[in-house]
């Protein structure tokens, strides 16, 4: 397990959008499994999952990619999101930033932690969580203002990480 320094709040990569990437590309560079977080990745806070996102999901497996969904929101909402999507695992209290459910999905998955890709759009949660379970992480530009107060507040505290991401990286067009 990575050691728990100031890196683990870095995510490997940093994309505008999961609907913008060339995801055959990433198959033929050894990509096998796919994980995402839902709200602000997928679609915004609590919306249900779209045409879009079903052709997304559609297209991810025409490619070959096993897909997985973890999330901290509810059994009710990552049930019914993960069976409109056809994800084949998800998991809702997903614990993040707890390594727990990225090691349960890439194991259910039967897929080495390296060709796993996770896409999440907090760095205290979705990209702490993957960095420790040492899964390469892509942060995704959260699609919608926040809705509730303990994630604006977390937005605020991002900031000075995206700020020195940013002195590094292109922050949002360092695609994996
Ligand atoms: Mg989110």
């Amino acid at each position: 397990m990575k050691k728990r320094n100031g890196s683990s709040f870095y995510p490997s990569y940093s994309i505008a959008s999961v609907y913008d990437l060339d995801f055959q590309k990433l198959y033929e560079k050894g990509y096998r499994a796919l994980f995402f977080d839902i709200d602000n990745t997928l679609v915004l806070h609590d919306a249900p999952a779209e045409e879009e996102t079903k052709a997304f999901f559609e297209r991810l497996r025409e490619i070959g990619f096993k897909t997985a969904i973890l999330s901290n929101n509810g059994k009710e909402r990552v049930e019914q999101f993960a069976s409109k999507v056809g994800a084949m695992y998800y998991r809702e209290h997903a614990g993040k930033p707890s390594a727990k459910a990225y090691l349960d999905a890439a194991e259910t998955l039967d897929t080495d932690r390296k060709k796993c890709l996770f896409f999440g759009d907090q760095i205290f949660t979705d990209i702490l969580g993957g960095n420790r379970a040492g899964i390469p992480t892509v942060l995704v530009r959260p699609m919608g203002r926040e809705k509730y107060f303990h994630i604006v507040l977390k937005r605020m505290l991002e900031k000075p990480f995206l700020f020195l991401y940013k002195r590094k990286n292109a922050l949002w067009k360092n695609e994996p």
